[in-house]
């Protein structure tokens, strides 16, 4: 069955010495109290290898937040997949909505990233999701779906069986306007349907499908509560272990 998983994404926040701090404290939060869900912490490139060594023994899982669409070379200021995965890190965001819409990634340029990320044994956590427009004039299905068609539909169902996937509805993050479960649960249970429709109900049912938008410790409980919810993907809930707590707790009962 699909895992239930929180995940953190720092951005561009924490200096290293912050987010050692943070993961260390985190760390033995929970050990002390066990999540009823995969945590993971997705943090700044630099912070990577530190942050894995921390997490080495631990139940927390580390990730990136992006990677290079190239496999190596001359890519000043790149990072590859590979690089990624030498750090200890297992996972990485990618096609989140600041990267698409900031640093122009294509459909075309998600594609080589999440062929490789699965090629250097990473889980891809796929970000896709609407903006304020598209939701207003009722298109949030047909973008949700375009998206997920042009990167990912090419992938055999083996490989697509490893992606996590995150539907984060552009206007809800960072703005402290989130989907209502309601909204969340439709989404959700659309993408899954599409899923299945592409690769068959079993690989739809065990895909882990997060929220993403404003999530923090007053709405976690409501959103996980809904069937086709398998976590979130949370942005400044993140950067305070309280608070990731909180989020994180929302798979208690
Ligand atoms: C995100 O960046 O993925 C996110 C969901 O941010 P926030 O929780 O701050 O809305």
């Amino acid at each position: 069955m699909r895992k239930n998983i929180v995940a953190g994404n720092w951005k561009m926040n924490k200096t290293l010495q912050e987010g050692i701090e943070l993961v260390k404290e985190l760390k033995d939060v929970l050990a002390a109290d066990k999540p009823n869900c995969d945590v993971v912490v997705c943090t700044p490139f630099i912070h990577l290898a530190s942050v894995a060594t921390i997490l080495e023994v631990s139940n927390i899982g580390v990730g990136a937040e992006n990677c290079a669409d190239k496999v190596s070379g001359a890519y000043t200021g790149e990072v590859s997949a590979a690089m990624v995965a030498s750090t200890g890190a297992k996972y990485v965001i990618l096609g989140h909505s600041e990267r698409r819409a900031y640093y122009g990634e294509t459909a075309e340029i998600l594609k080589e990233k999440v062929n490789l990320a699965l090629a250097n044994d990473l889980t891809p956590i796929f970000c896709i999701g609407e903006v304020l427009a598209e939701r207003e004039a009722e298109k949030q299905n047909e973008v949700v779906y375009a998206q997920l068609a042009e990167s990912l539909f090419d992938l055999p169902a083996e490989e697509f069986s490893k992606l996590v996937l995150a539907y984060e509805p552009v206007w809800a993050i960072g703005t402290g306007k989130t989907a209502t479960s309601q909204q969340a649960q439709d989404m959700h249970a659309y993408i899954r349907s599409v899923v299945a429709e592409k690769y068959g109900k079993e690989v739809a049912d065990n895909t882990s499908i997060l929220y993403g938008g404003s999530c923090n410790p007053s709405n976690a409980k409501e959103l996980f509560g809904c069937p086709d919810v398998d976590g979130g993907l949370i942005g400044g809930a993140a950067l305070k272990v309280a608070d990731f707590k909180g989020v994180i707790d929302g798979f208690k009962a």
